[in-house]
């Protein structure tokens, strides 16, 4: 990590397994902060969800990739992915989506049409923060915090379950849960992987609020 620079231009990068809290803690630090929130899932999810609609085989790695150039990929002021300009929320979150995500977002031609977009919301001279699973590591390398939040699977599939009101399908939500760490974690380009200058937080039995209060503290402690 480089020093860190002005709040307006910070880039904050927060990368983690699936459920792990990064999203909810990364937009209630951007909010805190006043920094632009940047959920980088969402549009590997944008490109999963119109190949699925389009009748594209998530497999294809090239019509995936075509795809992934194509859309047109916009945050509204909430952080809420719009697509081609219609909102991608709740539809990217399907169980079909996240079924095939971990499969489309590992096809190197997809990511290399994405993640220049993912630095063009840096570019625009706002600060940032990113969520994902490379943003330390590939994205952003130079960010000026970088943090891996981890739990247990059984913790973030339990959240899973609460957070979508169905206690009853926690097995099915850890399945999915382990499928998709494996997944991410083994594939080739860009792996779901802690960034060796980041710092890692581990928030089995820690609410977003004390995972949120502990990074605003690291970062008011270095950059104030
Ligand atoms: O964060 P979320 O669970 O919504 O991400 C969905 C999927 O998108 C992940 O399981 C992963 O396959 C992919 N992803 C990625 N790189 C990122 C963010 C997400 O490959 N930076």
């Amino acid at each position: 990590m480089s020093a860190p620079h002005a709040l307006a231009t910070m880039i904050i990068a927060i990368d983690g397994p699936a459920g792990s809290g990064k999203s909810t803690v990364a937009r209630r630090l951007a909010a805190a902060l006043g920094l632009t929130f940047l959920d980088t899932g969402a549009m590997y999810r944008a490109v999963t969800l119109a190949a699925l609609e389009r009748g594209v085989e998530p497999m294809d790695e090239t019509s995936c990739a075509e795809l992934a150039r194509a859309l047109r990929l916009e945050f509204d002021s909430d952080g809420r992915i719009r697509i081609d300009g219609k909102a991608g929320e709740p539809a990217i979150r399907s169980d079909e989506v996240t079924r095939w995500v971990s499969a489309v977002s590992a096809h190197p031609r997809v990511r290399a049409a994405i993640v220049p977009q993912q630095r063009a919301q840096a570019d625009r001279g706002l600060g940032i923060v990113a969520e994902g699973r490379d943003i330390g590591t590939v994205v952003f390398p130079r960010a000026d915090f970088k943090f891996f939040l981890t739990a247990s699977a059984e913790e973030r599939a339990r959240r899973r379950s609460l957070e979508k009101h169905e206690p009853e399908r926690f097995h099915a939500f850890l399945a999915d849960i382990e499928r998709r760490d494996h997944h991410d974690s083994t594939r080739h380009d860009s792996p779901l992987k802690q960034a060796d200058d980041a710092l890692l937080v581990d928030t089995d039995g820690v609410g977003p609020d004390g995972v949120v209060a502990r990074l605003l503290e690291v970062i008011r402690g270095r950059a104030g």
